[in-house]
Order: C-alpha cells, then structure tokens, then sequence
C-alpha cells in the first residue's frame, strides 16, 4: 500500500532537480535515478568519454524529470549520477533500463575501467546480463560514492525507463515480471487461438481479421517488451529495427479491418468506407516504409498513423453509437482502453510521465482489457446476428404460412367453381340431352309421319315403292311367287257430292281399318293416292292373291261406313297381278299389270276382283 503511495506520489508530484549523490538505500519500491541525474546532449554525437569527463559542471543540466525522457530527437545524450553506499557493508545493485529498444547505450564506472556496452543494435550475446532488457549489475563497496556516466543514442524515443534496485528486489521483481508477461502473453495466445478456431468454424471473416489483429498486437507487444531480440533474433539488428514500426503498421492494418466490420460500416454511408480505404492505404504505406525507408520514418509513420486511427476510430465509434448501433457501445470501452493505454505508452515515451511500475502495468493491462472487450463485442455480435437470424427465419415462416393459406383459400375457390360448373354441365348436358331425345323422337315420329298417310295411318306411296323394290328383289332370289291388288273405292266421287268431303274422309278411313284387319303381318298395305289402295303380298301365288282380294272386297260391301249416324255402304273393285319375278321383272311393270286388271274389273262393272292374266275373273 505504501509502495502504491509512493509510486502515485512520484507520478504527481512536481519533478525536482538535485545534482546530489543518491544514496542506494533498498526500500520496498525501486529507487528512481531520474532527479539525481544530469545531462548532456552532444551535438555531434561524436564526443568520447575523455572528453565528457573534461566538461566542465556547467555543461551539465539537470534532467529535473523522474525519469531521463528526451522523446524522439535522434540526439546522443550523456547522462552521469552520482551513486552512494550509505551502509559499511558492500552492497550489490542493479541499474534496470526498462526501455529494451534503446539502439545503444554505454555505461562507464560500473567495473572499473570495464565499459558496458549494449543496446538493440548491438548483438544480443554481448549484454553482461542475458536479459530482454538493459541490466547493468553494480557493486560498492562500504561507504563507497561513485559516478556512474551513461551513453545513450537512439532513433526510437530517447527514453531510459531507469530504476535502481538490490540485486535481490531486482530478482523478486523479474520473478513477478516474467509471471505477469506470462500471464498477459498467454491470454494473447488464448484469445489467438479461441477467435482463430470461431473464424475456422463460423467463417466470420471478423474473427479473422481479429485473430490477425491479436497476432500482430502480440508480435508488437513481444518486440517491445524484448522479447523478440532475446528469443527470435538476437542477431538479426536490422530487421529487428524494422519490424518495431512493421508490426505496430500491421496491427493498425488489421485493427482497421476488423473495427470497419465490427460497426457495420459497410451498410452504412459510403464515406465509412472511404475514410477505412484511406486509412488501409496510409497503414499499408507505413508497412513499405518500414521496409524500404529509414528508421525514423517509419516509426514516425507508424506513430502518427496510430495517433489518426485512435481518432478516427473515436469518432466512427461515436457515431454508431449514437445512431443505436448495439455493439457500438462496448466497442467504445474497448477503444478507451486502448487510447488510454497509447497515451501512457506514448507519453511514457515522450517522457510527460515518467515510466513506473504503475504505467508498464497500466499499459499492457489496458491492452488486455481492450482486448477481452472486443472478444466481447464480437460475441455480441454473434449473437445479434443469431437474433437477426431467428427473426428472419421466423419472418419467412409467417409468410410462407400466410402463402400456404392464400394457396389453399385459392385451391377451394377454384374448387368451388370447378364444381359449380360441373353442376352447371351436367344440368345443361342434361337437359341438352332430353332436347336430344325429345328431338330424336320427334324425328322419328317425323319419320313415321313422312312413311305414312295422314289421313288412314297406312303406309304411303313412297314406303310402297321401296317395299315393292325390296319385296321384288327378294322374290327374284326366291324365286317365289309376289302379288300386287290395286284397289279404288267404287263411285266414290259420288259419296263425296253427297255427303261432302269430311265424310268421304271418314269412310276412306273405315275403308282402310277393314282392309288392315286382313292383312297378314308379311304383307304391306298402302294408300296409293285418293281413294285407291295397294296390297303387296309375299309368297303369294296368283289363286291366293285373287281369295284375299275377294276376302276384302265382300268385307267391305258387308260392313258399310258408320259415320254420324250415317250408314254409307262402299264397294270396292280389284285388280290383281302375280307372278314369279324374272331377271326383268320390275316394279312399275307388277303395278302396271295390276291396274289393267283393275280397269278391267271396273269396266266389268265394279265392285269385283280382275286378274291380270288373261282374262278377269269376277268374282260372286
Ligand atoms: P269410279 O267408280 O270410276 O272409281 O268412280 P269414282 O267416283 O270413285 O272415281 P273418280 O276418279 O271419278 O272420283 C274419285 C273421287 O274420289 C274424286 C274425289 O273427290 C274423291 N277423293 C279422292 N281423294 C279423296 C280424299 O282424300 N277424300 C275425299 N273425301 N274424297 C277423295
Ligand atoms: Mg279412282
Ligand atoms: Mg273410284
């Protein structure tokens, strides 16, 4: 607690300068050499220690800061501090530069006349202690003051991040350090490979992006706690001087990347993704720099371009916070976390604050905490992209449903109609139907109509002549016998003058009834025209043709017409003609013979039967 106290009071107290020598006394916190130093900037950086020692006390200046921060000059600074031994008893000591990235820095009056000379452009193996940052090991003897004359040349931030310790609160703090760099790179690590094994599964392209930004944070975090000279190229200056602003270029490059995802800017304004172009441009140029240009350059580049990025990323933040973009919020806090981090870091580096055990650790710890938070953010954004998702889904569900529903109301109606028309077919084919039948019958009685005579239902001279045909022909295969009786109502014209045409009608229809009722179902009987009458008979030699005939003819001389009271007596005279038809026998010759006959029976004075033959026979 008081070593906390301390420490806080150090950070902001007002600096004080004091040329006096500082007396090693080991207490809980590392004493800082800072306020006991001074200072010389060698202009030409060409200056040996001879000559440094022959300046004279008013060259020197007192750094008056608690920690000998110049910024990024590129000057060659000599720094000298004056080391007590209070006790009597030898003591040995540790000089921490916390700074690893310092190009060169010597030390003259650690061991004799021993100079100690390191720094990162200076092969690892010749450090005195094989550690990732600068240890300067001292020893004094009881009661013993010594000057210590420090070299320091750089072209990254001129910055010593100096502390004194005992050599054992040196090795309790390096037991706590490394813990805690263990600690803080593992979780790196952890989170690497946790969002790296989301982005294999999800293939959110986000999580690579971030995975990609962990990795290069890392690898920058790595470079520049030490870790990378002391482990992955103690030898290779060169690229370890570039690869400070290369990696901080690339984990810009990714941050970039993944900020512009994890807001969403896509879908938003088109000046989001100018702004990120730019930004990836500038970030890829610093990445050429390092590469290409001097030093300087690029970390300038680098420096400035996270500066812009920080602010950018501030602003972009705020405004999707404020247009109610959800993981805008977190995002925010991440982002404090880390502009909170660069500003110690860089301040640290400047040397407006003095590097303490509270800024080393304020600063990775905000890292990781910004970290932790955009792990977060991404989850968040997940799972918002899961509800998106869900949503939608369930969006698409009710549709589809109300679709199904109209589908199946559409699927009824045309049901309905379709069946409303079967009805209405099915009526209109009924009753086409029965229109067909009623015409069918219609046309059958028309038919029959047009085969029979009106007035005495018997059938008409055209059925008589296709039957004659037919009959005939038959009888020419058979070679049997036909027979053909004309008969004519005697003076009929008579019963007409005398009781008019009605009943004339009336007694051709009796006329016909009696004849009929003689027939047998072979023969035809037809009303040749006004009152004469034709009787064709089948299988019918001439003896049988002349008995029918007389059959008829006393029948109706026997039953007279009895009409209204009337009694009209009819005679009726017949010619007969039959014969064996020969292949010249023909229809008009069979009714021509008969009527001959018939004119003979008339002429013979009516009311008899004449044969064809020779002569007519008259009947009783
Ligand atoms: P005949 O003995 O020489 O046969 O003397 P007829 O008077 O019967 O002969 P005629 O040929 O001079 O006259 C036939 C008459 O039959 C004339 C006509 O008025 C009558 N007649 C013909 N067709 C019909 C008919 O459909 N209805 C009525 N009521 N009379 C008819
Ligand atoms: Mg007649
Ligand atoms: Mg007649």
């Amino acid at each position: 607690m008081t070593a906390l106290l301390r420490v806080l009071l150090l950070l902001l107290l007002p600096a004080f300068s004091q040329a006096a020598p500082l007396s090693l006394v080991a207490g809980d916190a590392p004493l800082l050499p800072g306020p006991f130093m001074q200072v010389w900037q060698d202009p030409q950086g060409q200056a040996d220690i001879h000559t440094v020692r022959q300046l004279p006390d008013s060259a020197w200046q007192d750094v008056a800061r608690r920690d000998p921060s110049f910024g990024y000059t590129g000057y060659t600074y000599w720094l000298r501090v004056t080391l007590h031994n209070p006790s009597d008893q030898p003591i040995d000591w540790v000089l921490l530069i916390g700074n690893p990235l310092l190009d060169y820095l010597d030390a003259y009056g650690l061991d004799g006349e021993r100079v100690y000379r390191a720094g990162d452009q200076r092969p690892f193996d010749e450090r005195w202690v094989q550690h990732r940052q600068l240890v300067l090991p001292l020893s004094l003897a009881g009661g013993e003051q010594r000057e210590l004359i420090l070299r320091m040349q750089t072209n990254g931030s001129a910055n010593l991040s100096a502390s004194l310790m005992s050599a054992q609160a040196f090795n309790h703090h390096e037991q706590r350090m490394l813990m805690l760099q263990g600690l803080f790179f593992g979780a790196l690590l952890v989170m690497l490979i946790y969002n790296l094994s989301i982005f294999i599964i999800t293939r959110d392209r986000n999580y690579l992006w971030y995975s990609l930004f962990v990795a290069s944070f890392s690898f920058y975090q790595f470079i520049q706690q030490g870790f990378a000279l002391q482990w992955f190229w103690p030898n290779s200056l060169a690229w370890h001087q570039l690869s400070f602003p290369f990696s901080s270029a690339l984990a810009t490059l990714f941050g970039i990347l993944f900020t512009y995802g994890i807001l969403d800017l896509k879908s938003q304004h088109r000046a989001y993704t100018w702004v990120t172009r730019a930004l990836l441009g500038s970030s890829l140029l610093v990445i050429a720099l390092a590469l290409s240009a001097p030093y300087r350059v690029a970390l300038l580049g680098s420096f400035y371009l996270l500066i812009i990025c920080a602010a950018v990323g501030c602003i972009i933040t705020a405004l999707r916070w404020r247009a109610g973009y959800p993981q805008a919020k977190l995002f925010a806090l991440g982002w404090s976390s880390l502009i909170i981090a660069s500003l110690f870091s860089v301040l640290t580096g400047t040397g407006l604050i003095a590097n303490s055990l509270l800024t080393l650790h304020a600063q990775q710890i905000g890292c990781l905490l910004e970290l932790v938070i955009f792990s977060i953010a991404l989850g968040a954004r997940i799972r918002q992209t899961q509800s998106d998702h869900h949503l939608a889904q369930a969006r698409l569900f009710a549709k589809e449903h109300q679709l199904r529903m109209e589908q199946a109301k559409s699927l009824d109606l045309q049901q309905e109609i379709n069946e409303g028309l079967e009805a209405r077919v099915q009526e209109r084919t009924a009753s086409l139907q029965q229109a067909l039948e009623k015409l069918s019958e219609a046309n059958q009685r028309l038919a029959e109509l047009s085969r029979h005579d009106s007035l005495t239902g018997l059938f008409n001279r055209q059925v008589l002549n296709e039957e004659l045909e037919r009959m005939l022909a038959q009888a020419k295969r058979s070679q049997q016998p036909i027979a053909v009786l004309m008969m004519d109502l005697d003076y009929f014209k008579q019963v007409n003058d005398e009781y008019g045409h009605l009943v004339g009608d009336a007694c051709l229809q009796h006329a016909a009834q009696r004849m009929q009722q003689r027939m047998r179902s072979n023969d035809l009987l037809a009303r040749f025209g006004g009152e004469e009458f034709v009787a064709m008979l089948c299988d019918t030699d001439q003896p049988g043709a002349y008995d029918l005939a007389e059959q008829l003819r006393e029948d109706l001389a026997k039953h007279p017409c009895q009409h209204q009271g009337l009694n009209i007596t009819l005679s009726l005279s017949i010619g007969v003609c039959a014969l064996i038809p020969d292949a010249l026998s023909n229809r008009e010759q069979l009714l021509r013979q008969a009527d001959q006959a018939l004119y003979q029976a008339k002429a013979a004075g009516r009311n008899r039967v004449a044969c064809y033959e020779a002569n007519t026979r008259v009947g009783a």
